[in-house]
């Protein structure tokens, strides 16, 4: 029996096999080759292997669709000789390993066409990037990530990122073990979403794969090969956490009042429209945020209008009276899209990210606007904006506002005037709450960043984990002060930032006067039962 440590994202108790996850973007390291006539051989295999793929592919295409067009151009570029000689001629002079060569080459060719900026030159750069990547799942036999998964495992992986989390099967997965992240990274609050433990910081490696191990999700331990006594005891454990978790489904239906008879509005974070039947199997009575930028991700453009209104009006008709707050476009930092054409920082997490790229993209953030407004006819939505730092970007979002429902109102489309907040989650937004609040209906506390912000501390950074607290002094007092602040000036506030599924902040927040708390779904009910059990004037 081996056992190792890491710091807990996500409590539970797995017990399975391990399945070590490649990421495509991992694949292609480096290595010197002796033999350059064998590994050119090697990429002609592959190269062919990958144009019979895509030419039986475009036989099963409908003729004249953006499919066929993709993988005829794709076709184009593996039978033309650009592509293949900057490869070949890599393998040849620098004595590299051909996936590596195919791994340069498709990021030199990504920053000389994406520097472009032209939708000839952004498919290029698409295309050349699905096919390196085809290529390298042949040369190292890696699994395309939607298929790896046949039967419940636990993934254990160097680095995952949110993109990734979203292409897994959900039903396939007992828990999740990674080298990097942290509780907070996106691709953690994913993984939460799944209900299983998730421990980061973990030494995985590929000789994991295939072993059996326990995760505790508590003690932020790994039994690999465990004996036989410790797995008899993680089955009695694991027995009683299912029990736990039956009792906390007969507060399902109960209502969200202390014992002293405040109510308290308990709603769940969500990432996709997936997650929804999540939060009402778990008795979220709204969705407190929902991430919509993950709609966004995984994909080779822009989703269109039609397709984010249907999604929105989806979530509007599912919750029937309940609340959806739809956080607007929170794209930079950890969550990126190549397809948007945003430049690379050297500090993303201090970039251009959330509303300073819609304000940028001003048309992209009308096509979503368009899309909430349109939905707003079906349910009770409500707006949100995210990384606000300025009273004026609240007034440049109400120009844009506005103008949306003029051109819905001339169209007579139907809409409501529905609640706007935004995510408090700057330091600059939380000293200014009052004068923030003064222009919306609703300020949402988003610990994560306020937290990485006032301590300066990148959030995802695993150096930091010792001193990194999410109940800094400092938070506690921000939150303290925007809900005083925004009560002034007659919004209410809610947190939806990690920190609000902290049942032992529970009773804290709400004697703050903290009007709403959201959290991932399989938090609701532990939180619902800790509201239930607080006296706010104690
Ligand atoms: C936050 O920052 O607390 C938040 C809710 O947003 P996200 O975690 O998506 O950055
Ligand atoms: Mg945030």
């Amino acid at each position: 029996m081996e056992i190792y440590e890491g710091v807990v994202a996500f409590p539970g108790i797995a017990i399975g096999q391990i399945r070590y996850y490649v990421s495509t973007k991992e694949s292609g390291y480096p290595h010197a080759i002796s033999d350059v006539k064998q590994e050119l051989d090697r990429y002609h295999r592959a190269k062919e292997k990958t144009l019979e793929q895509l030419k039986e592919l475009y036989s099963q295409a409908v003729p004249e669709t953006k499919e066929a067009d993709t993988l005829r151009r794709q076709i184009q570029i593996l039978e033309g000789t650009g592509f293949s000689r900057a490869i070949t001629s890599m393998i040849a002079s620098e004595k590299v390993n051909v996936s590596h060569a195919v791994v340069t080459t498709r990021d030199e060719m990504a920053s000389v066409f994406g520097s472009l900026k032209d939708e000839a030159a952004l498919n290029r750069v698409q295309d050349i990037r699905e096919i390196s990547n085809w290529m390298t799942y042949i040369l190292d036999g890696l699994p395309k990530e939607e298929e790896i998964l046949h039967e419940p495992v636990i993934i254990a992986a160097e680095h995952i990122s949110p993109e990734e989390v979203m292409k897994l099967d959900k039903n396939k997965i007992l828990g999740f073990l990674t080298q990097e992240g942290s509780p907070v990274s996106h691709a953690s609050i994913l993984v939460k979403t799944m209900d299983v433990p998730a421990l980061v910081h973990v030494p995985a490696d590929a000789g994991w794969d295939g072993r059996f191990a326990i995760v505790d999700g508590y003690a932020g331990k790994i039994y690999i090969d465990p004996s036989d006594g410790v797995l008899q005891e993680y089955k009695k454990r694991r027995k009683l956490e299912r029990e736990e978790k039956e009792y906390l489904l007969s507060l399902k239906d109960e209502e969200d009042v202390t014992a002293d008879g405040h109510r308290v509005h308990l709603y769940a974070n969500i990432g996709n429209l997936e997650d929804m039947s999540q939060a009402l199997d778990n008795g979220a009575r709204g969705i407190g945020l929902l991430r919509s930028e993950f709609q966004y991700l995984g994909r080779e453009s822009y989703p269109g209008e039609l397709e984010l209104f249907q999604a929105y009006r989806q979530a509007a008709l599912t919750m029937g009276e309940g609340l959806v707050i739809i956080r607007t476009l929170d794209i930079g930092a950890d969550k990126k899209a190549e397809y948007m054409g945003l430049s690379d920082e050297r500090n993303p997490a201090m970039g251009n990210r959330g509303i300073r790229v819609c304000l940028q993209k001003k048309e992209v953030f009308k096509e979503q606007l368009r899309a909430i407004f349109r939905a707003s006819a079906y349910g009770n939505l409500a707006i949100m904006y995210p990384m606000v730092t300025y009273v004026e970007e609240i007034r440049e979002i109400q120009r844009l506002v506005e103008e949306v429902k003029a051109s819905l109102h001339e169209k007579e489309i139907p809409y409501k005037d529905i609640q706007q907040g935004i995510v408090v989650e700057t330091p600059a937004a939380a000293i200014m709450a009052g004068e923030l609040a003064r222009e919306l209906d609703f300020l949402s506390i988003g610990t994560n960043d306020l937290t990485q912000y006032t301590l300066a501390m990148d959030r995802q950074n695993p150096q930091l984990k010792e001193r990194y607290r999410e109940q800094h002094p400092s938070i506690m007092k921000m939150i303290e002060m925007v809900v005083r602040e925004g009560h002034k000036e007659g919004c209410w506030v809610g947190i939806c930032g990690e920190l609000a599924a902290n049942t032992a902040l529970t009773s804290r927040f709400l004697r703050m006067g903290v009007d709403m708390l959201s959290v991932v779904p399989a938090c609701i009910l532990p939180v619902r039962r800790s509201i239930r059990e607080t006296k706010i004037k104690s």
